[in-house]
């Protein structure tokens, strides 16, 4: 036998062709098949056919039960102008069975159809209306039940033969746990007697309430009642073929029950609402069937619960796909260390708006699942929002941190050139440094707090400790160039008088002139060790503080810091002053400083007599011995020039306690001991301490150097003495 689903087949009144056209424009979906398999196009029909998949609770349920060939698809068509399959004399052999649904009409209304052998008539197998019957009593909040009149009071009759196996059923599955009540909506046709509906309800009644008692109930359940799990609505239709007419008026007078919430025996009462938004009807209803099919407990609340949690699910997901699309935005935005201004409003706004996309359809569902999940879902936006809150803030710490180390730089190095004229240091690292650093942690905060999303539980109190920590280190380096500064300043004082001094000494070129040299050396520097005393102490220590913190010298010494460090300034002070000493020396007695020097020398003593009065050769006067005797002592100019003797050290006590000491010179600090690397991308430049070189210095023009110097002056001297003995010459052919 095949089954025939096209519309052609369906047999309709004459005139009554509305229906189909209606059927054709939505469609109806087999829900549960002849394999008792449940379809997966229920949410694609509730949306696409049927347009009932975002009504949320606004939409109602309703089945037919009855005896095979009563006439219940032909009722519901048409009351609710579906399109359910009616079936002719003709074909009453139909075997085919499954449950059906459709959207009724214009009515926010889904409509369940039954079709199926009678078993219990032919003695076949009543599983399936077992099952059929279990299904639409779970889901469905009215149960038509469609009986000929005929057939009240026949307490054996097949519809009461079913309810009771239905009750029963229902019983034991269910129990106590069934959740609404449903209705239960006796339509008894072909009332052409003139027994009032009254009285056949009473029979239908009273014979319901005998199968009740009748029930085999579980114990736990033995006290239970009809009436706490049903109520009962009566009403008839007269004779379809007998009286065509009056069937259709009193068809349309049943369809205000399931239309009009007005009419006094309106039947979708919220009491029978089974709690199911639309969206999940599909996984609900699936769920209810699976459990019926395998024979296993159905316990709707426990059911409604594992439907909350799934679409809860589904509805969360959903919502996290467009957030983390925003979310994947603002991390853009805050690239290459950008910070966004008005990220706490857009947080706020990305997470209401995927918050009331989830309120929208989950806050229908149960309503401890839906606020489990709503916390679940806030975390998650939590917990994403805040990887972006936590790039927004290092960045902020980065700028902060560099700001505050290129502004600091500039003001100091404004009030050391403002300071460059007058006397002394400025003495404003400190409060430059406070100044700036306020400014920093205040752009950081203000830009964290404008973050704060309310009720995130975000913290930053570490990465406030954070950029303080990167801050002092900042300043530690800072603090260094401005000891250099000052250092370096020390140092051109004392070489201004001491410059001029060297250059009269190396005129003279006595003997002890490298002894003079060095004592002044001494002395000027020890002026300037004054000066860097004063520098020092008048001021407010240089921000000590950050020195201590960075320099592990001073701080494990746990002696007077400030004493410790202006030791080490001498130090430098002093190697600083050996270094001009040697590039004054370099600048006076290069190459051709020299040459001049050996010239000038060797004319003194050859050109001119004692008295400083030129020279008249005679042809009496010994020119070679003269000429011989001055480019001697010219030539001796040249060792003593060549390199710095340091022979005195050892004979003058005071040049031994100073230079002579071993810790009198130093190239640099020491540093960058006790920092944590790991919380700085960049380390303090690391000076190694190492002992200055006195030897290295020593030589300021090399043997090569001096053989050419040497060599020139030779040449000079030679010329000169030619042109005194033509001189001699000349006067004497005279
Ligand atoms: P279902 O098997 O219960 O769905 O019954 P159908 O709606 O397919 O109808 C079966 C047969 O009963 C059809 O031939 C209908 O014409 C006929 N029928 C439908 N409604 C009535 C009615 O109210 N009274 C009578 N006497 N026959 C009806
Ligand atoms: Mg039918």
């Amino acid at each position: 036998v095949t089954e025939e689903h096209d519309l052609d087949s369906y047999s309709y009144e004459k005139g009554n062709s509305k229906p189909a056209k209606i059927a054709a424009k939505r469609g109806m979906l087999q829900l549960i098949d002849e394999e008792q398999c449940f379809s997966k196009d229920v949410s694609k029909y509730m949306k696409e056919q049927w347009h009932l998949f975002d009504a949320g609770f606004d939409y109602n349920l309703v089945a037919v039960f009855g005896s095979q060939s009563t006439g219940k698809s032909t009722l519901l068509n048409r009351l609710f102008q579906t399109s359910f399959k009616e079936m002719n004399e003709s074909k009453r052999q139909q075997t085919t069975k499954g449950i059906w649904c459709d959207r009724g009409g214009e009515m926010p209304v889904l409509v369940f159809d039954v079709e199926g052998t009678d078993g219990r008539e032919r003695g076949e197998d009543q599983d399936f209306e077992r099952k059929s019957a279990l299904f639409s009593l779970a889901i469905a909040e009215v149960v038509i039940v469609n009986m000929w009149e005929n057939m009240v009071g026949l307490y054996n009759g097949a519809n009461m033969g079913l309810l009771k196996t239905v009750f029963e059923v229902n019983l034991m599955l269910f129990g106590r746990n069934r959740g609404a009540k449903t209705l239960l909506y006796f339509v008894i046709r072909d009332h052409v007697s003139r027994t009032p509906l009254e009285v056949l309800g009473q029979t239908v009644t009273k014979d319901l309430h005998k199968i009740w008692s009748e029930l085999n109930k579980p114990d736990e359940l033995k006290d239970e009642q009809l009436d706490d799990y049903f109520d009962i609505q009566f009403t008839s239709l007269p004779h379809l073929l007998l009286q065509p007419e009056r069937f259709d008026t009193e068809v349309r007078r049943l369809r205000l029950d399931f239309s009009d919430p007005s009419h006094d025996t309106y039947v979708f009462k919220d009491k029978y609402s089974r709690q199911v938004p639309a969206d999940g009807f599909q996984h609900y209803a699936e769920g209810v069937w699976e459990k019926v099919v395998s024979n296993k407990d159905l316990d709707l609340p426990t059911q409604q619960e594992l439907l909350a949690q799934y679409r809860c699910d589904e509805i969360s997901a959903a919502a996290l796909i467009p957030f983390r699309e925003n979310v994947q935005g603002l991390s853009i935005s805050i690239g290459g260390g950008n910070v966004v201004r008005d990220m706490g409003k857009k947080f706020e706004e990305i997470r209401t708006q995927t918050v009331s996309r989830f309120d929208e359809q989950a806050s229908r569902y149960n309503k401890t699942v839906y606020e489990k999940k709503r916390q679940q879902l806030l975390a998650t936006v939590h917990g994403e929002l805040q990887t972006v809150f936590v790039g927004q803030t290092k960045n902020a710490i980065s700028r902060a941190v560099t700001s505050f180390e290129e502004t600091s730089a500039k003001r100091l190095e404004m009030n050391e050139r403002g300071a460059a004229g007058g006397k002394g240091y400025s003495g404003e690292f400190c409060s430059v440094i406070k100044g700036e650093k306020t400014k920093a942690v205040e752009y950081v905060k203000s830009v964290v707090e404008a973050m704060m999303l309310k009720d995130a539980e975000w913290t930053y109190s570490n990465d406030i400790e954070l950029l303080n920590k990167k801050l002092d280190f900042a300043t530690a380096r800072l603090r260094m160039i401005e000891m250099e500064r000052i250092v370096n300043r020390a140092q051109k004082n004392a070489m201004v008088n001491y410059g001029p001094q060297v250059s009269e000494i190396l005129a003279d070129a006595r003997a002890d002139m490298w002894e003079q040299i060095l004592m002044g050396l001494v002395d000027s520097t020890r002026n300037g060790e004054l000066d860097l005393e004063i520098d020092v102490s008048g001021m407010d220590k240089l921000g000590l503080e950050y020195s201590t913190k960075v320099d592990g010298d001073a701080a494990s010494a746990n002696t007077d810091a400030a004493a410790v460090e202006l030791q080490k300034l001498k130090r430098r002070l002093r190697q600083l002053c050996w270094e001009g000493l040697v590039k004054h020396l370099n600048e006076e007695l290069g190459e051709q400083m020299l040459h001049m020097k050996l010239r000038n020398r060797f004319e003194d003593k050859f050109k001119y007599d004692a008295k400083g009065i030129p020279k008249v050769w005679s042809a009496r006067d010994d020119i070679d011995g003269c000429f011989a005797t001055a480019k001697a002592e010219a030539l001796s100019l040249l060792p003593l020039y060549s390199s710095i003797d340091i022979g005195c050290l050892s004979t003058n006590f005071a040049l031994k306690n100073t230079l002579g000491k071993q810790d009198y010179f130093y190239v640099a600090e020491e540093t960058a001991t006790g920092v944590d690397e790991a919380l700085y991308e960049e380390r303090l430049p690391v000076f190694q301490l190492r002992r200055f070189n006195l030897e290295s210095s020593l030589v300021l023009l090399n043997s090569i150097q001096q053989r050419g110097v040497s060599k020139k002056f030779s040449r000079d001297a030679d010329t000169m003495f030619l042109e005194a003995k033509r001189a001699v010459v000349m006067t004497k052919t005279q």
